[in-house]
Formats: structure tokens, sequence, C-alpha cells
């Protein structure tokens, strides 16, 4: 297929019912080009033409293009330490389907039958539609895609074998894929260099420059979790003292309200959360902490990399809406003082929970389009 045909296909896919004028000027072609294209796309059951919404001004209608309703889909697939999800995903980003459960820190081999149980049952509803994959797991993903993921116990883990009959297959680190996700579709759209973490079991994420997440030489990059801006005092699973993301999570709350470790880190973090909202003691101040410890490390962060935007994704976000003066005092005691005159805006992730997947079907989505034909 053209390059100029993957572009419209491109420029479609970004913006759903984008108007046939609009996606001509983007791809910088003349009407009668871009017609062309469009008539090709058609035939192949890629995209349809429709009558735009009536805007109230005068002239010739105007055609807007959207996904072919029997079109190509992509699995999009999200593993986390406690459930698992798969979407099927049109062009465009839209889930058509999706089949969701729990697993509650089972070992791989179980997780593995689960998903591959849910992947063959929109088989047999989609069939050869579904034509690519991505995979979000919580841990590091190799060049070849094997998974590490050390708070799950999963090592060493072939990700392929969890849809060994499908041509494009892509995986990724879930905190990377929420931030690849939150530059195209979410939040930091308009960001140059955002940064993006999220909190779940621990605290990943990654920095995107213009639209292209930081992956590191052997995909590890991102592993923010384990800096020291944490307590000296405490060590982490990774064998290092000290580190972040033991101080802002679920366990981190267990520790300072003398509570046993949570098996499910992110629910009792949630949890202890409501609490705090009801100004029950000692849970607020806990949470205080918690936000305090964040605050601080982000403006570290924002030092160091000088990004003009922060999202904050999972636990980030729910702690960013309890207790935001915390964080924000916290961030701007922190920062150098080039950047206290205008802070870069520490928002919430706007796909919220749905990061990691909508992350997943875009790299799918990106693999597979330079080969529809
Ligand atoms: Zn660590």
């Amino acid at each position: 297929m053209t390059t100029r045909s993957t572009e419209l296909l491109r420029v479609v896919h970004r913006s759903p019912g984008v108007t046939r004028a609009d996606a001509a000027r983007l791809l910088g072609v003349g009407t009668g080009a871009a017609t062309e294209l469009v008539t090709k796309l058609s035939r192949a059951e890629l995209l349809i033409q429709g009558p735009a919404a009536p805007s109230g001004a005068r002239g010739r209608p105007t055609t807007v293009l959207l996904p072919h309703p029997d079109g190509p889909l992509v699995l999009a697939v999200a593993i986390t330490h406690e459930t698992w999800r798969v979407e099927a995903v049109q062009l465009g980003g839209t889930c058509a389907a999706e089949v969701e459960g729990r697993h509650a820190g089972a070992a791989w081999p179980q997780v593995r039958s689960a998903v591959r149980g849910a992947i063959g049952e929109l088989r047999r509803q989609y069939g050869p539609r579904l034509r690519a994959t991505g995979v979000s797991v919580p841990g590091t993903v190799s060049r070849d895609l094997r998974l590490d993921a050390v708070g799950a116990g999963w090592h060493d883990v072939d990700l392929t074998t969890l849809c060994p009959d499908t041509d494009v297959f892509v995986a990724g680190n879930d905190a990377t894929l929420a931030a690849t996700a939150e530059s195209r579709r979410g939040a930091a759209t308009d960001a140059s260099v955002a940064l993006h973490l999220r909190i779940e079991s621990g605290l990943g994420g990654a920095v995107v420059e213009d639209g292209r997440p930081v992956i590191g030489a052997r995909g590890a990059a991102g592993e923010f979790g384990h800096m020291p801006f944490g307590d000296p005092a405490v060590r982490c699973p990774c064998g290092a003292r000290g580190c972040w993301g033991i101080a802002v999570d679920g366990q981190a709350l267990a520790r300072l309200l003398d509570e046993p470790a949570p098996l499910d880190s992110f629910s009792y973090a949630r949890r202890v959360l409501a609490s705090a909202a009801r100004s029950a003691e000692p849970e607020l101040s806990a949470v205080r902490t918690v936000a305090a410890t964040l605050g601080r490390g982000i403006a570290g962060l924002v030092n160091g990399l000088d990004a003009d935007l922060v999202t904050l994704g999972g636990l980030g976000a729910d702690l960013l809406a309890a207790v935001p003066a915390e964080i924000g005092a916290a961030y701007r005691d922190g920062l150098m003082s080039i950047h206290r005159e205008s802070p870069p805006p520490i928002v919430p992730a706007a796909l919220g929970d749905h990061g990691p997947i909508a992350g997943a079907a875009e790299e799918a989505w990106s693999a597979l389009l330079p080969r529809l034909a």
C-alpha cells in the first residue's frame, strides 16, 4: 500500500470524523487525489464516507471520513497485578467488544490461559477481521518480547504465547503505553516533553518527546519508582533502599497505618483514600504524607527532564483528586527557581485506568496501518 494511503488511514485513526477537505490539507494533496484515495480505501473496506453534522453554514455539504463498520480490528490486551482485559478496537480507537476478568495474583500459566480464552471468544465473533495484537503488562518487556514482572512473580515470560497465531504482535510496559496513549489521545496531546507517571503496584512512567516514548536500550526505561526519593530505611523488593515507588503506593500507606502489607496494593490504597475522604484519621495523615513524597519526587523529575506537562494515572490521579494542595506544595518547594515562576502543570491522565489498554491498541494500530492493503 502506498505511503499516502497509509497516511490517510493514520489521519482518520487520529481523528475519526475528519472532513475529506481537512484530510486532504493534512496530506498536502488536492481534492481530486483525495477523492481517489478515499474511493480506493472505501473499496478495500477500510473507510466509509458520511455526511457531516449540519453546521448551519451555507455552502456545499461536507463529507467526513469514518472507519468502515466491517473493517479490520486490533486486539488490545491489558494485564495488571489483579485483573486482565481484552478489547477488539476499531480504527479510530473505539472499542467494539470487550471481555475481562480477575486473577488475583495467579501464576502466569493461569493468567495466560484466561487471556487466551478471552482472545478465542473474540476470534469466534470477529474472525479474520482481527489483524494485530497489542499487549500491556505490569513489568519490563525486552526487545524480544519477554516479560519480567517482579511484583507479580512472572519472570522471563514469552509474551508471544498469549496469541501465537497473529502476524502483528506488539507488547509493552503498562505505564509506557499509558504515556503513549495520553500523548496521542489524552491530556498530553499538546505537550512537547510530557512526563507520565502511573502508580498501581509500584510506580512506573515514561517521558514522551514529540509523541514518541523513550523506552531505553533494553526496553526498561521509565522505572522512576526506583529512584531514591523515598525513605532510605526501607528496602525495596528490587534490592535497593529508599525507592520512591514503595513510598507512594498501597504498601507505603499500609506501613504508615501499621497494617500488614496488602496483597492487592492498588485496591487497598483506594479503600484508604475513601476513608481519608471522610476525614478519617489516621488515614488522612497517611495519605497526606504519601502525597508530599509524590510531589517532591515529581519536582526532581521535572528539574531533571524539563518536562512541560506531568500527567498522573492510577493511584496518582486519585491522590491528585484527594489532596491536591499537599502534592502541589511539595512540588513547588522542590522545583528549581527557573521552573517555579510557571510550574509545568500536574494533571490527571485523561484516559484514566483505560490508559494502558488504549496505548496497547495504539501500538497495535501503528504496526498494522502500513500493512493494510
Ligand atoms: Zn526499588
